[in-house]
């Protein structure tokens, strides 16, 4: 390895505007103790806090989604070919599958299929808990820890009540900084539910050997698109761009566009699609240079898209993955739909289209990157 350091992701990363703010990085530095980097405010750009601490190790630059260092080595491990031949990862079979459990069903965000599968993990002792994501508000999440079902359906969020936190927040994302929260649980076993950047670079410290990632059992990896990001005054722009109330919101989902789920005010249920490219101007700008729609080195993906409502597609990739999904299924935790090929044909069709217009998207956007 040649000396590439945090002033180098500095240079290539955060001043082109692409840093993903996973955390990967200040999650590495500061687990080893050497405090030299931090995230000083969680919507920006991790910071120099002791520059003249810092080691020099480069462990920082090649654990980052942005540098793809170890891109190689990441994709042999998880027997992915490349972007260009299939941009939808190693996979055998795909399922669409629900929780058994009402409360998982109902609170889940699709068919409760992940906290069904972490619930399950941790009754049979596999993991200790897991790093998941609560909402305070619409578009408003925080890293947490869970080890019960209660925690598990106490963090969903998907029955919104906003009222007391709305006034509070300034800064409105749908993005969880769950990576830094790992260190605080470096001595238990852990399930991690990420996005791809997230669990990019836990892959990365994974395949360097280097700590928090010892201890995580198992990557359990969301689809994702993009995420949003907006300042408080935007709220009034976003509430006249759709013809939302905020404060009517009561669920949030990302599947095949962004499905907003308003409070019944006596008139019936109301959820309103809106595509992703009505949503630009509250996008987190770095989404646009990432090419990774289905989670390529999960254990296991999941996501809404292809399944219907109130399912959840489900992509077992490693072999730690399919054991866990048939384990779910023969204990009857999670249940799966009869699919037969022709079906699944047409969900892998689906998922691929969005997977390609991501990585164009990354293509056309890094055109004007230097
Ligand atoms: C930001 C984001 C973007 C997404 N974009 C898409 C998309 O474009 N297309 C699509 O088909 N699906 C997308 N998904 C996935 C989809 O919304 C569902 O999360 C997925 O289908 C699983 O549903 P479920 O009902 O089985 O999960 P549930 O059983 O409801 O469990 C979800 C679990 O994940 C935890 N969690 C969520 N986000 C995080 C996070 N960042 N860090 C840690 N824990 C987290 C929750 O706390 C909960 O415990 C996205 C999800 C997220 C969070
Ligand atoms: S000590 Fe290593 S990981 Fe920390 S900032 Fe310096 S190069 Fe990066
Ligand atoms: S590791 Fe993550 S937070 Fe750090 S520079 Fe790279 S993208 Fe940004
Ligand atoms: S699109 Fe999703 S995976 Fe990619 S940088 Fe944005 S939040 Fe991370």
């Amino acid at each position: 390895m040649d000396s590439k350091t945090f002033q180098d992701l500095i240079e290539e990363v955060h001043e082109k505007g692409i840093c993903q703010e996973c955390g990967g990085c200040v999650s590495f530095c500061s687990s080893a103790e050497y405090d030299v980097i931090g995230l000083k405010d969680p919507y920006k750009p991790p910071e120099y806090i002791n520059k003249d601490k810092c080691l020099e190790c480069g462990i920082c630059y090649y654990i980052c989604p942005q540098t793809h260092v170890l891109d190689n080595e990441l994709n042999q491990t998880y027997k992915f070919a490349g972007f260009s031949s299939t941009p939808i990862g190693y996979y055998e079979n795909i399922y669409s599958c629900q929780a058994t459990d009402k409360d998982f069903l109902d609170y889940g965000t699709d068919g409760g299929v992940v906290n069904s599968i972490i619930n399950f993990l941790i009754e049979k002792r596999l993991i200790d808990g897991s790093i998941v994501s609560k909402t305070d508000a619409p578009f408003s999440r925080e890293a947490t820890f869970a080890d019960s079902k209660y925690d598990l359906i106490k963090a969903s969020g998907a029955k919104l009540d906003i009222s007391p936190q709305l006034d509070e927040i300034q800064k409105f994302c749908t993005y969880t900084h769950s990576i830094p929260k790992l260190n605080h649980y470096k001595f238990k076993k852990l399930a991690v539910v990420g996005t791809p950047c997230q669990l990019y670079t836990i892959r990365c410290m994974q395949d360097l050997g280097v700590t928090p990632s010892e201890n995580i059992e198992i990557c359990l990896g969301l689809f994702c698109y993009e995420n949003f990001f907006f300042e408080k005054f935007q709220i009034e722009k976003f509430e006249k761009d759709f013809n939302i109330k905020f404060r009517d919101l009561e669920k949030i989902n990302i599947k095949e566009d962004v499905i907003f789920k308003l409070k019944d005010m006596g008139t019936g249920e109301k959820i309103i699609h809106i595509p992703f490219n009505h949503l630009k101007d509250y996008m987190r700008p770095a989404c646009n240079a990432c090419s990774d729609f289905t989670n390529i080195y999960a254990d296991i993906s999941f996501g809404g898209l292809g399944s219907q409502d109130k399912y959840t597609t489900v992509i077992p990739r490693t072999k730690k993955g399919i054991d866990v999904l048939k384990k779910a299924l023969d204990a009857g935790v999670i249940r799966a739909v009869d699919l037969d090929e022709v079906q699944k044909d047409k969900m892998i069709k689906l998922i691929t289209q969005y997977s390609e217009s991501k990585v164009k998207r990354r293509e056309e956007f890094m055109k004007n990157i230097l």
